[in-house]
């Protein structure tokens, strides 16, 4: 079973995916985790993929779906979550059969409020100073880890990865509506009422 998030930047995809994972086991692949995680071990490649993330520009697709195939292999329960972005990611998966394919929908002015309150470990566990906060508001409940905001949530660069998703991502919202693959989440309601409908929308027919 392979399901796809699709969605802005804040628009949940992250938190919906982990209540997923939880409830129901998916393993979750998320490659701007796995990318962050390279970056943060400096390694050259990481220093690469580092530019590219600090501007809120996509890093270029042959890595990340390079990324994405080896992280797949002998997978039976997927949720991808921040792939494919563009649709020359989603051509490079055509061999795959999809489930689902759903789109969180939210206006750009709720992202922006949710933005100013996200806070993440090195480890890359995420809160939300309102809506999913931490026990105490500067350390990880996982592992006491320091939270701090990420840099690309920075107004400028959220601006920029705006402009890229309206560019590179809305695409694909044609390319599986086509395909008769998408769900539409309303992703602006409470966090309970999102992850409920996209529950339902998981066990509905597309
Ligand atoms: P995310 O954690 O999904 O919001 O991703 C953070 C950043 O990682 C993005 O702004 C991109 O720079 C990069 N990234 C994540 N997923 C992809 C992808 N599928 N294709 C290209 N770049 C990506």
């Amino acid at each position: 079973m392979i399901i796809i998030l699709l969605g802005p930047p804040g628009s949940g995809k992250g938190t919906i995916s982990e209540q997923l994972r939880r409830e129901f086991d998916f393993f979750h692949l998320a490659p701007g985790e796995l990318l962050r995680e390279e970056v943060a071990k400096q390694t050259t490649i990481g220093k690469e993929i580092k530019k590219y993330i600090e501007q809120g520009l996509l890093v270029p697709d042959n890595l990340v779906v390079e990324i994405v195939r080896l992280e797949l292999h002998g997978k039976q329960k997927v949720l991808l979550d921040g792939f494919p972005r563009t649709v020359a990611q989603a051509k490079a998966i055509a061999n795959l059969h999809l489930d689902k394919v759903l789109l969180l929908q939210i206006p750009e002015k709720k992202v922006i409020e949710r933005f100013s309150g996200r806070r993440v470990c090195t480890k890359n566990h995420g809160y939300h100073l309102k809506y999913l906060p931490p026990k105490h508001p500067d350390t990880c409940d996982k592992d006491g880890l320091p939270l701090t905001a990420r840099k690309d949530d920075d107004p400028k660069v959220i601006k920029e990865r705006f402009r890229v998703y309206h560019q590179e991502t809305q695409p694909l919202i044609d390319y599986y509506q086509k395909k008769n693959l998408l769900t539409v989440v309303d992703a602006s309601l409470s966090p309970p009422e999102v992850y409920t409908a996209v529950k339902k929308s998981l066990f509905e027919k597309a």
